[in-house]
């Protein structure tokens, strides 16, 4: 038979699987857990939906058995199974989890940190195992097969026999080392409380045999081994739990376990909602950016659940653009699980609960910037960028969302502001929000228009990110009060009164460095604007220098 290789990248996931240091080796339990619900979730969803299955609840559940002669550990389970093409695709590369890259760069620092946090699936069997088989039916197909590797050198897959449609994973166990035990997951206690720990809302039933002493039949102080099968789980998903039941810890075991991300959320929300429509909802907002996030591959959207059964892994309809990074699941009652992604689209009680959530979200936001300022600038450190975009893509459309969200460098308080905190401060003669442009705040502080304002005693937003100036044009105003740049040439302050009028004995100079600039600029011309400076770039009309140089940039 022969033997194929793993993909480069698959092997180096591998190596660092199989010489893991990693204490927090248990959690292989987990992925392959998650693996056997996706599976059953796909088949489940089909047996619902396709009327010529017959649908069986009882059919659908994980098994997990434990062979402490042959040191086996298997982790079986009624799902939707593999073809031939499926097994080399699946497991002979690496998943399509998209963490891959991200992985690679902080492989050095901190990987066997990201293995432990993050799960990288089915690989991480072989941190507990000298060879995994996987025995699999899929679907659909008459044939069954086997995949087997013992590791980095390679798999075989080979035709085999099963029964019914699903999949066998069988570990063998490492044997013991001097400071490491493999034995303990031959133990039922040790495996139940692995489950409960991790897998405990999985939604089918995770079986296993557990041992217990009972009466011998028939005699009243006689006990015996014997030998039942229990569900470990309880099998609430954890947004059905009551709030007051769940604690922090459960929250984020849920975020990592679900491979939402990483690190710590930065805060979640728990929203059930028994209105005209019913549903839960769990929402993240991630501690860290996510490393794709401001590229084209990022996918937003939340797991979608209609009564407990998975419809769509990301619904991106339950999420604007400007709120993309919030992970998280839906779950309702009242959707149709036989919709498709097109009626989804179209769903009117889906367009509610999306337009409930984009409000609790905001809310929520507001709160963090209320009641937790350090935390809430983390947030904007992080995500700021999109909501900016999100005022200027939809053309202030979404400025009842938005703008009460953002926050700018202010030149008084040497930080970041609200709007609503620089319209409180103005000044009574003051007309307008300041602000002034630039690469850098070190730079804006440099510019000659800016000592003109901060004179009066003003306060100036600086912009620094490329989409700020942008967000603020498509604003126009806040509370009534519109915005202006200090580069402007009609600022209407009073100490510019005698603005731009031409002085005849100078008239020379002015024509002879037209001259010299002749192309560059547009015009020369006086001004009473300058203190420490001899000269300022100005623009004319709407677009800043700074706007242009952006507009230059971009490809048409
Ligand atoms: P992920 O779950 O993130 O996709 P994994 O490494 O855990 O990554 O699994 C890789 C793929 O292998 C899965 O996406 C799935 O297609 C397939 N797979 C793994 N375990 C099973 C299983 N028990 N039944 C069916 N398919 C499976
Ligand atoms: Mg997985």
């Amino acid at each position: 038979m022969e033997k194929k290789e793993f993909r480069a990248e698959s092997k180096r996931l591998l190596d660092l699987m199989i010489n893991s240091i990693y204490t927090n080796k248990e959690i292989f339990l987990r992925e392959l857990i998650s693996n056997a619900s996706d599976a059953i979730d796909k088949m489940y969803y089909k047996a619902l939906t396709d009327e010529s299955l017959s649908f069986n609840k009882e059919d659908y559940f994980i098994r997990i058995n434990v062979d402490k002669e042959n040191r086996t550990l298997t982790v079986s389970d009624t799902g939707i199974g593999m073809t031939k093409e499926e097994l080399e695709d699946n497991l002979g590369i690496i998943a399509q989890s998209g963490s891959f890259d991200f992985k690679k760069e902080n492989e050095v620092k901190d990987g066997f940190d990201i293995i432990g946090q993050f799960g990288v699936g089915f690989y991480s069997a072989f941190m507990v195992s000298d060879k995994v088989t996987v025995i699999t039916k899929a679907y659909g197909d008459s044939n069954a097969y086997k995949w087997e590797s013992e590791g980095a050198d390679g798999y075989t897959i080979d035709l085999a026999e099963k029964e019914h449609t699903g999949t066998d994973i069988i570990l063998k166990l490492k044997e013991n080392t001097e400071d490491e035990s493999y034995d303990e997951y031959l133990e039922e206690y040790r495996l139940q409380g692995i489950i409960k720990r991790y897998s405990d809302f999985i939604r089918y039933p995770i079986k296993m045999d557990i041992t217990s002493n009972k009466l011998k039949e028939g005699s009243e102080d006689e006990y015996e081994e014997v030998k039942e099968e229990k569900t470990i789980n309880s099998m609430i998903p954890i947004w059905r739990k009551n709030k007051n039941e769940l604690t922090d810890e459960d929250y984020e075991k849920f975020y990592s376990e679900k491979h939402f991300g990483f690190e710590k959320p930065l805060k979640y929300i728990h929203m059930s909602v028994d209105g005209v429509i019913r549903y839960d909802a769990i929402l993240y907002i991630p501690g860290e950016t996510p490393y794709d996030f401001y590229t084209k591959e990022y996918e937003k959207g939340l797991e979608l659940y209609s009564s407990g059964v998975l419809i769509m892994n990301k619904c991106a309809d339950l999420l604007p653009d400007y709120f993309g990074f919030v992970k998280g699941i839906v779950d309702s009652e009242d959707l149709s699980l036989n919709i498709s992604r097109e009626m989804l689209q179209h769903d009117r009680q889906l367009k509610l609960i999306a337009k409930k959530i984009r409000e609790k979200i905001k809310d929520e936001l507001l709160n963090l910037l209320k009641n937790d300022r350090e935390k809430y600038e983390k947030f904007f450190e992080n995500f700021g960028k999109q909501l900016k975009f999100g005022v200027y893509s939809e053309f202030g459309m979404n400025r009842d969302i938005l703008e009460d969200l953002l926050l700018f460098y202010s030149s008084n308080e040497k930080k970041l502001i609200t709007l609503e905190e620089y319209v409180d401060r103005m000044k009574e003669d003051q007309k307008y929000i300041y602000y002034a442009t630039g690469e850098s705040i070190q730079r804006i502080d440099k510019l000659p228009q800016v000592d003109f304002v901060k004179e009066k005693d003003y306060e100036i937003l600086y912009l620094t990110d490329d989409v700020d100036e942008f967000a603020i044009k498509v604003l126009t105003k806040y509370k009534e009060k519109e915005f202006k740049s200090v580069s402007s040439s009609d600022l209407e302050l009073d100490n510019e009164s005698e603005k731009e009028e031409k002085q005849d004995d100078d008239e020379e100079l002015i024509n002879s460095m037209k001259k010299i600039l002749s192309g560059k600029v547009k015009d020369v011309r006086f001004t009473k604007k300058l203190k420490d400076h001899p000269v300022y770039l100005a623009s004319e009309g709407d677009l800043s220098i700074e706007m242009e140089k952006v507009l230059n940039q971009m490809p048409n």
